[in-house]
This record gives C-alpha cells, sequence and structure tokens, in this order.
C-alpha cells in the first residue's frame, strides 16, 4: 500500500529551507558554518513592533481572530497600499495569512484549475513552481537572459501564452537576482498581459528593499484595469525583519478574497493574534527602521559584488533590489577539478554539486541555481554581518582556486 499521498510526487522539499536545516545542523556539531542560504534579515525586530506584541497579549488578544486578519490590520494594509502605492482597496480586497508564502499558495489553490498554465520567468523563487504543482496547475517556465537583466521581455512571454494560461508570476525587486523592472518595462508586459485577461501575481515582498534610487513599480500601479487583474502579495517579513512572525497578505478581486478566505478557514484559521497586533504596528509606526536596514543591506551589497567579480570565473550583476546576488560561475564549471567532481557524481546538477561540496568541505553555505530554474548560478542572501559576508566569500574564492 502506498503510505503516503501521491500528490506529493510532484513537489520537493523547500531548497532554500532544507540547506539552512543542514547549514543549522553542522552548526550544532560545532562546525563554524557561513550561512548565506534562507534570505533572512540578520536584524532584531524593531523594539516598538516587539512592545505591541507584548501589549496584544496584556490585553487579553490571545483568543480567534477573524479567518483573514483582524479588521484593524486590514485597515492598516488599506492604509499602507494608500501611502506607498496610491491604491485604493476595501476590507473585502484584503486577505491576511500566515507568511506570504501561505498567501501565494492559497491564492494559487482559489484560482487554478487541473491543467491552467501559469507563466514563471526563470530565475524564479523556488516554490512557485512547487506550489503550482500542488494546486494541479502547470508550470511554464521561461528563461530569461542575464544580459536582458533576467527580466522577460513583451516577445518571450508572448511566446509562453497559449489558450490555457491564467496566471503571470510577476516579481520586483526579483528574488533571487534581485533585478527590478522600471515602470515602462511593466507596461510593455502588460500590454500582452490586458489582451490575453491573463491574471497577474505579484509578489510585491521585497518592495521596500531597493537600491541606487530605483523606484518600485507594480501592475497594479499602472491602471485600474490593470488593478482589477492583479492580485498583490506582500507582507513585514522582510521589510520589518520578521520572519518569524509569520505575517503576509494579500490583496486583489474578492471573489478571490472569498475563496482564499475559504481556503483558509479549512486549514490555518487565522494567523496569530498577536502577530497581527505586532503587523499592525510595523505598518502604521515610524518607518525608518526600514531606511537604516536598507542602508546596512547597499553597503554589504556592493562589498559582496565587488569581492564575488574578484574570483575567477565568477559573474555577479549588481541586484537593484532585495538582498540576494546570483553569480554566474559557469567559468569554475569549466576548470579542470570541477570537470573531475562532475565525472565523480554524474547525477548530480551542476551548481548543487558545487554548494554541496562548498558546504562539507569549506563549510560554507549557498542555494544551487538550480532550484531557481538556473544552473548556472548559486545564489548567496547578504543579510548577514559583514565579517560574516568577507569570511564566506574568502572561503568560496578558496574553493575556487583549489579547482585550478
Ligand atoms: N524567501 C526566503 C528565501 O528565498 C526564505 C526561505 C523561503 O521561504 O524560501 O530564502
Amino acid at each position: 500500500m502506498y503510505l503516503v499521498a501521491k500528490r506529493l510526487d510532484v513537489v520537493e522539499p523547500s531548497p532554500t529551507l532544507a540547506i539552512t536545516a543542514r547549514a543549522n545542523a553542522l552548526k550544532a556539531e560545532g562546525k563554524d558554518v557561513v550561512g548565506f542560504g534562507a534570505g533572512e534579515p540578520d536584524f532584531d525586530t524593531p523594539e516598538f513592533i516587539k512592545n505591541a506584541a507584548k501589549l496584544a497579549m496584556d490585553k487579553g488578544q490571545t483568543k480567534y481572530t477573524p479567518v483573514s486578519g483582524t479588521v484593524t490590520l486590514k485597515d492598516a494594509i488599506i492604509k499602507k497600499f494608500e501611502r506607498d502605492n496610491s491604491l485604493k482597496y476595501e476590507r473585502k480586497n484584503i486577505i491576511v495569512g500566515v507568511g506570504g508564502k501561505q498567501v501565494i499558495y492559497n491564492f494559487f489553490m482559489a484560482t487554478l484549475n487541473p491543467g491552467d498554465e501559469v507563466i514563471i520567468p526563470a530565475p524564479y523563487w523556488v516554490s512557485y513552481a512547487d506550489i503550482v504543482r500542488l494546486a494541479e496547475g502547470v508550470p511554464v517556465i521561461v528563461q530569461t537572459k542575464l544580459e536582458n537583466n533576467f527580466q522577460i521581455t513583451s516577445d518571450e512571454l508572448k511566446k509562453a501564452i497559449t489558450p490555457k494560461t491564467k496566471v503571470f508570476i510577476f516579481n520586483s525587486p526579483s528574488n533571487p537576482t534581485g533585478a527590478m523592472y522600471s515602470k515602462k518595462d511593466i507596461e510593455s508586459l502588460c500590454d500582452v498581459l490586458i489582451k490575453e485577461k491573463i491574471i497577474i501575481m505579484s509578489d510585491d515582498i521585497y518592495e521596500k528593499v531597493t537600491y541606487d534610487g530605483m523606484e518600485f513599480f507594480n501592475p497594479a500601479m499602472l491602471s485600474n484595469e490593470l488593478k482589477e487583474r492583479t492580485f498583490i502579495v506582500n507582507g513585514v517579513s522582510k521589510a520589518y525583519s520578521m520572519t518569524g512572525w509569520r505575517i503576509g497578505y494579500g490583496a486583489g478581486n474578492p471573489e478571490i478574497i472569498k475563496n482564499m478566505d475559504t481556503m483558509q478557514g479549512q486549514s490555518t484559521s487565522n494567523p496569530t493574534s498577536i502577530s497581527q497586533a505586532a503587523a499592525e504596528e510595523a505598518l502604521k509606526g515610524d518607518q525608518s527602521c526600514i531606511t537604516e536596514m536598507v542602508k546596512a543591506f547597499d553597503d554589504r551589497r556592493k562589498k559582496i559584488v565587488a569581492a564575488l567579480n574578484n574570483i575567477k570565473g565568477v559573474n555577479c550583476r549588481t541586484p537593484q533590489g532585495a538582498f540576494y546576488v546570483f553569480p554566474y560561475i559557469t567559468g569554475v564549471y569549466e576548470t579542470d577539478g570541477f570537470k573531475k567532481l562532475l565525472t565523480a557524481n554524474p547525477n548530480t546538477s551542476k551548481s548543487k554539486l558545487f554548494c554541496d561540496v562548498l558546504l562539507e568541505k569549506y563549510e560554507v553555505a549557498c542555494v544551487p541555481g538550480i532550484a531557481f530554474g538556473d544552473d548556472s548560478a548559486i545564489r548567496l542572501s547578504y543579510a548577514l554581518g559583514q565579517a560574516n559576508i568577507d569570511k564566506g566569500v574568502e572561503r568560496i574564492a578558496k574553493m575556487i582556486s583549489d579547482l585550478g
């Protein structure tokens, strides 16, 4: 008898979380591992946000809340959209979930029928394709090019569309590449999407982490017609260093929201009441904590890009947002040392092999590019202290020089 459900045959464990778990296990054994794995700001959650949680507990806000989030948090989200994106929503357009990931999961469960196609530009965040598969949809991957700043062009998009296309995933700033779309770039993609009546899922989780004055836009911000077709996902994890609190939110069509509410009501019920109170304060309170974090990320960004580009065989673009670099290491794949490794491990992808050796022998955790749909690269999160970044990059350089 088949012990487990077949539906899990089509998905893999989240590679970002798996690598971080392995790195933590090695650390627990006493190894001095540098973790460039899961993207998680190293800063503490700001004090005023933690205080809001304490106050909520003291006030007895420890019971069930409405499944889709408290009225006061929804109102804070509505105000955030007005303040930051000039977008007007009502409560019926908003849902609060257990992190951005659950919001994405429930969105696809609520919108896809078996066989519906979802266009995902690669490199993509590790969980998109697997969530689509779990929802019985079909991920249609479109490979973008390094020389196009990893952006999908409108011609590439047109070619991927079929009568079964239902959703297009838009993610800017991108995880893993850090690439950002300008307003003009988004307009040309949206011209195609509007004509074909495709729903856009805009993952805005890195909205606040942008550099060099790059202005953030999502498709909903461009026109009312586009707003009607766009479902926005955002959350407090990255902007306010609140990854463990698990609060994400979505905004879009009330019919979709209602179905997501049903999904949530039959699975998790409401997100944690105390976390919701904290998230509300994060969105309403002084936003200068973000500026400070982003400034620190920016310094690290410049240093890590320069240091990686100093290594022979590595080609790293400067990200415009988020806190990841996605260096191409195809030059390293050409070395005799790496070719030997590959011959000894013929069933492993190149980026995975590189990352496996890097972790086990050189004690540095990175995520293989293959997990993001691009085997030419590896991903490093630079949301960790500068001393660790320097140590980690030195070890990567040592491994590459050892490969010859
Ligand atoms: N989104 C982060 C990352 O890509 C956190 C881990 C995860 O959920 O994938 O590293």
